[in-house]
């Protein structure tokens, strides 16, 4: 697969959204014209030109492309797991990921990652944040690699964000059993210095981005290293990531082992600020939530996977209202077992409202958060929105199905009514990366059979 930028003029939508809020949350039924990656004009009844490439958009709605800020692409392989299933987050971490983190080849995390990069394209993601933690002192650092080269073969907007450990958890139930030696600091330093000067840039619509993102600040990595992990990434210029306050009992040992709310953990350890964001924030308190708004810190909500975990439910409309920058995330797909952001997005919308009433939020501030919300968090300014100069990452679900039928409102179609989505077109940085359906050049029966024989590989725990 070659991604090529073309000109394209998208024509007569049934409606568009922009991925802004509230009242300029809608554009209508107006044209898109894209030349060299960016979005050149926005207006209605656009004539199409020569040189164009015109998708008839007349049983489509347009989305800004779905930003998905915290994903596990190598749990593709590990999607409901029997031991796992009906688990909580410790358990299910002991059963799935844990004990079969040093069985992941770079072939199988290839295979793995293929199959995500599939299923999010397909429902509209167009930037991918992956949290990748297959780091240990012995093993090989070639699947950081191997990601930004299939993002690049499906066109996806993607950000390694490079985890891994600098300890032993021991205190991880199931961890201890695994026996992997963690890697360094100057290893894992090393190793995102060479990502860095190979992938990394920096530009505000940039197609790849590294960002330092040890798996959890609190079990990953001794408390002294925090710093010195934030300081070496802010000297490099790159963003940082985590996992934070999934669980109570997470909060639990911060308290009992630091004597400190995770959020207030994290503070005294140079670990908040605008360039930060954390996966999940389930439990906080309402002065927790007053620091993140305080230093423009991140969340990454992740509502799926905390439910099917049973860990409970991210206070987000608080955060939004405190003005902490939010986004969604599907997490891996082994605690999800969707890769869907318009399932994440259909959650997000309707687990708030049944949780604290109707005024808790809006299908267009989910979407929102979905789009600009995760742009804005990743630093990637010039995406996330339909608006005049910005990157063309855009995706036309196609309403032409009886499910559709009906609506008096189709521009809230895919969120309202959730999977399946039918993406005709997706387009990432002006390239088209499904094209009327379907990803070019790609082998789905070849995908199919990679897969099984993966799981075969993976089966025993
Ligand atoms: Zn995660």
């Amino acid at each position: 697969m070659s991604m090529q930028t073309e000109a394209l003029l998208i024509k007569n939508p049934v409606a568009v959204m922009s991925g802004l809020r509230g009242e300029s949350a809608r554009l209508g039924k107006v044209d898109l014209r894209v030349r060299n990656g960016r979005i050149e004009t926005i207006a209605s009844n656009l004539d199409a030109r020569a040189d164009e490439r015109v998708i008839d958009a007349s049983s489509c709605v347009v989305y800004p492309g779905w930003v998905n800020t915290h994903h596990h692409l190598f749990q593709n392989l590990l999607k409901a797991v029997p031991s796992g299933i009906n688990a909580n987050l410790e358990e299910w971490l002991a059963a799935v990921p844990y004990p079969r983190l040093a069985r992941f080849t770079p072939e199988l995390a290839r295979i793995a990652a293929r199959l995500g990069f599939a299923e999010l394209l397909l429902s509209g993601v167009t930037t991918c944040a992956d949290h990748h933690y297959l780091y240990h002192a012995s093993g090989t650092t070639e699947t950081g690699d191997l990601l930004f080269d299939e993002a690049a073969s499906f066109g996806m907007r993607f950000v390694l964000c490079r985890g891994g450990a600098l300890q032993a958890a021991g205190d991880h139930p199931g961890f201890s059993k695994v026996a992997l030696k963690p890697e360094t600091l100057d290893q894992m330093l090393a190793d995102i210095e060479r990502l860095k000067s190979r992938y990394h840039d920096g530009g505000d619509a940039s197609m790849r981005r590294v960002v330092v993102a040890p798996t959890t600040p609190t079990f990953s990595l001794p408390p002294e290293l925090l710093p010195e992990v934030a300081r070496a990434a802010r000297r490099m210029g790159l963003r940082l990531h985590t996992h934070l306050s999934e669980t109570r009992r997470y909060v639990d040992f911060c308290k009992e082992r630091f004597n400190q709310l995770p959020v207030e953990f994290v503070a005294d350890h140079e670990w908040l600020g605008p360039d930060v964001w954390f996966a999940h924030l389930v439990h906080l308190q309402a002065s927790e939530i007053a620091m993140l708004a305080e230093t423009g810190s991140g969340c990454s909500h992740c509502p799926v996977s905390n439910a099917r975990l049973g860990s409970g439910i991210a206070p987000a409309p608080q955060m939004a209202n405190a003005g902490v920058p939010m986004s969604l995330g599907v997490d891996g797909v082994a605690s999800n077992e969707s890769g869907s952001m318009t399932n994440e997005a259909h959650f997000a919308w309707l687990v708030h409202r049944a949780a604290q009433g109707a005024s808790a939020t809006t299908v267009e501030e989910t979407i929102h958060w979905g789009t600009q919300g995760g742009a804005g968090v990743l630093g990637l300014d010039a995406v996330g929105t339909l608006e005049v100069g910005k990157a063309a990452d855009f995706v036309l679900y196609d309403v032409n199905h009886p499910r559709f039928h009906g609506f008096h409102d189709l521009a809230v179609a895919p969120v309202a009514a959730g999977e399946p989505s039918r993406v005709r077109y997706s387009v990432v940085n002006g390239c088209v990366v499904v094209d009327n359906g379907v990803i070019p050049g790609l082998d789905l029966d070849a995908l199919r059979h990679e897969a099984a024989e993966g799981v075969k590989l993976l089966l025993a725990d």
